[in-house]
This record gives C-alpha cells, structure tokens and sequence, in this order.
C-alpha cells in the first residue's frame, strides 16, 4: 500500500519539514538532530546488533576451534593464530558492547574503528587460507560485504568505507599470498558486484529509514505545536500546566500564568484582512518566544488572538520584568493598527498570576486568577501589564473565584 507523502505547506519552523523538504540521496541532519537520529536507529536495531554480534563471535570461535584442533591432530590450517586472536578479541568486545547497559553510548564510538579493523583481518586471513587450497573458505566473503551494511548498526556512508576497505584488503591478499589468478579475478570480480548491489539496497534502506524518521518526529511535533505560530498548542499547555505545576509543588517554588490577548483584534481583521491578522499572530508569537527562553517555561497559543506563558521559579521581579519586556517588544513590532481606539500600534494586554503552587490545590484557580489580571489589564485601558499574586489567590476558593470577591477586588483596585 502507498501513502501519499505529508503536506509541508506552512511548516516553515519545523526543522523535521525542512529536512523533509530536502532531497538528498542519504541526507545527514544538522548535528543535534543527527545523533538523535543515531540514537533512536540504535535503539531500534539493538536486537539485530546483539543477534549479529553473537553469531559472529561464535563463528570465529567455532574457526579457532578448528584450527586448534586441526593443528592438534596435524590437518591443514593457514589460520594465523595471533590473527584469529586479535579477530576473536574484538568480536568478543564487540558482544559485549551490544549486550551492555552502555551500548547507546559506546557500541557505536567502537563499532565503527573495530569493525573494519576486523573485517580487513578476516578478509586477508580468508585469502591467505584460500591461497593455500581451502577454497571453501572463500564462502565467509559475502558475509563481511553484507554484515556492515545491514546487520553491524553502522549507518550507510560508514558502512560504504568498511566494505571498500574490505574489497582493497581482499585485493592486497591475493596479490601477497599469491591466490591463483583465475580464482583472484573470480573472487574479486563476484566480491565488487555483490558489494555494489549491497551498497544500492542499504542506500535506499536508509533514505526510507532517515525519511520515516523525520515523518514520526514531524507528527510528534505537529500533535504539539500551533500550526499557525509554531508555539505549543492548547493541548500540550494543559497537559504540561499540571506536571509543572507539581514539580514546583514538591520544589516549593512559584509559579507564574501569564496571559496575553492581542487588543482590538477584531478591528485589526476587520481593517487590514485576516491574512494580515494571521501574520501579526506570528509575529507577536515569534517575539513571546524570543522573550521567553528559559528551559521549564513555556510558550502556547491560548486560543484565537490569545497567549499563555508559564514562568517556572518566578519571582514578582521576574514576571514583572518579563511581561513588560513582552509588552514594549510587541509594541515595537510597530504594525499599524488604525482602527484601534487606544493606539496607532498593535499591542497587547497581559495579565498575570505568581502563586506557590500547593498539591491540595489545582492550577485551574491560578490560570483564573491570570484571567482576572487579564480583564483588569483590560478595563484600565490595554496596553498594559496586571499582576495579582498570593494575596488574591488566597481569596480563591479552589479554582472558583466567588463573584463578590471578585468585584471587591475590580472596585478595590480600579
Ligand atoms: P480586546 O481588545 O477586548 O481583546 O478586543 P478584540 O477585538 O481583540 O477581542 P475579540 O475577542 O472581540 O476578537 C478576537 C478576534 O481574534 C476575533 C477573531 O476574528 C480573531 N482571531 C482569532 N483567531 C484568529 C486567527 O487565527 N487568525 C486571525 N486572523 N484572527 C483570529
Ligand atoms: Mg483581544
Ligand atoms: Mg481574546
């Protein structure tokens, strides 16, 4: 069954979609994005790496096995022990990696310098062996021209060099063990076409790898994100609201809700059409996200014209400075906004809550006491910030704000 590739259109932040724009026979991805693509490939294949890793040491065991034994009971054997040991080491260390708790981390560092090592070993010791009449060795060769393409964990380019190194030391050995010439050419000749049809096949294996990556980390993304602004939608908000509202619980630190609302939005449409609307939403979310920049704080798309961001360990201070640095960034945006009736520019209200979130209390009460900051900011007259903190949400009760408080606050602070 074929799908149709994802639209791209309007996904200019996603670093994924621009990847997916690319087309590149094998892309490689910026640097952090590549090891985690090398991570998660890693990942993926840890039980083909194992499973490949073990076979391979038990056949170098089972072949040391019998050229012990074979040199124990006088048969023929061109096997160079120091070379079989040095082979059997590095498989040995090899599984071990792919067993162990650091094979993330390590497998690949070691893979990629031991398994060409092994591989140029194994390829000489196969010709030399070869050289002197057992030719039924030379049946191992197309497991070292496949193995690092599909079974090793190695990515295509690294595999590539492994199996060119290969077929070069195959080529040395036949010309310094003096492997008769018919076979030689045969050897070489069947070795290049069985390495140039791997290579093809691995190539494409990883475009559709690299490829089904970017699409799984795209949708990942696109569950997350606005599409319009790029910032974190509602449902990513609400899900992290409550997480980080814990964790600030068990740290006791505070927490801050801000909400933004674009004034007179509707206007703004009404003037200048909603294409332009949609371009000042990502611009006033482009300069949340450039004001905002700490790790634990967010950045979401509240709905429509409206804005949220969460301060994690924020102080009266730092909101206080951090809605203002909003308030004058957007401000001087400068877009035209003729049809407002409190400016000549686009600005926004900001209201804003700081509590010490407590665990026998939900964050809805403080997302409501920024919804009342909101409407203060607001009813003042726009373009201003309004914070409300402990004082007032102590007068909360669970999430509900009782409409007398309510207005005993407007008219006590109006
Ligand atoms: P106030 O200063 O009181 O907030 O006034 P307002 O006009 O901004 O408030 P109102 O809630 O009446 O209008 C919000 C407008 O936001 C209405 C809607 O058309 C517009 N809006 C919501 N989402 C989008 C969007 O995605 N794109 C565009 N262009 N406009 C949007
Ligand atoms: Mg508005
Ligand atoms: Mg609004």
């Amino acid at each position: 069954m074929t799908t149709s590739p994802p639209s791209l259109e309007g996904l200019d932040d996603s670093p994924y979609a621009a990847e997916l724009r690319k087309a590149r026979p094998v892309p490689r991805f910026a640097a952090a994005m590549e090891a985690d693509y090398r991570g998660t490939f890693l990942r993926d294949n840890r039980t083909l790496v194992r499973l490949s890793c073990t076979l391979v040491l038990l056949l170098i065991g089972l072949r040391g096995l019998e050229v012990a034994l074979g040199r124990t009971v006088g048969g023929i054997s061109e096997s160079s022990p120091p070379a079989l040991l040095s082979v059997l080491a590095v498989s040995l260390y090899l599984a071990w990696l792919a067993w162990s708790r650091g094979y993330e981390r390590h497998y690949l560092p070691w893979a990629r310098v031991l398994i060409p090592v092994r591989n140029c070993l194994v390829a000489a010791q196969v010709v030399r062996v070869a050289a002197h009449g057992e030719l039924d060795i030379l049946m191992l060769l197309p497991l070292l021209l496949i193995g690092p393409f599909y079974f090793m964990g190695l990515q295509y380019r690294t595999a590539l060099l492994v199996v060119c190194l290969t077929v070069v030391s195959m080529l040395g050995a036949a010309i310094a063990f003096h492997l008769p010439l018919p076979i030689a050419f045969h050897t070489v000749a069947f070795s290049v076409v069985a390495a140039v049809t791997f290579a093809v096949g691995a190539q494409q294996l990883e475009r559709r790898t690299r490829r089904a990556f970017l699409e799984s980390r795209l949708v990942a993304e696109l569950a997350q994100h606005d599409v319009l602004t790029w910032t974190k939608n509602r449902r990513m908000f609400d899900a992290y609201l409550p997480r980080l509202w814990c964790q600030a619980a068990e740290d006791a630190r505070a927490v801050a809700i801000l909400l933004i609302d674009v004034d007179h939005f509707k206007p703004y449409n009404d003037r200048y059409g909603h294409q332009a609307g949609d371009v000042a939403l990502r611009k006033v979310a482009h300069t949340l996200q450039a004001c905002v920049r700490r790790p634990l704080d967010l950045v979401a798309r509240y709905g429509g014209e409206e804005f949220t961001v969460i301060l994690y360990d924020a102080d009266g201070r730092l909101v206080s400075s951090t809605a203002e640095r909003i308030r004058k960034s957007i401000e001087a945006l400068a877009l035209e906004h003729k049809a407002s009736r409190t400016g000549a520019v686009l600005t926004v209200s900001i209201g804003a809550a700081v509590v010490a979130p407590d665990m026998s209390r939900a964050p809805g009460g403080a997302l409501q006491l920024a919804d009342e900051a909101l409407y203060r900011a607001k009813s003042k007259g726009r373009n201003r910030v309004e914070i409300l903190d402990e004082a007032e949400y102590r007068l909360l009760v669970t999430g509900v704000f009782p409409q007398q408080l309510a207005e005993t606050l407007r008219q006590g602070r109006a």
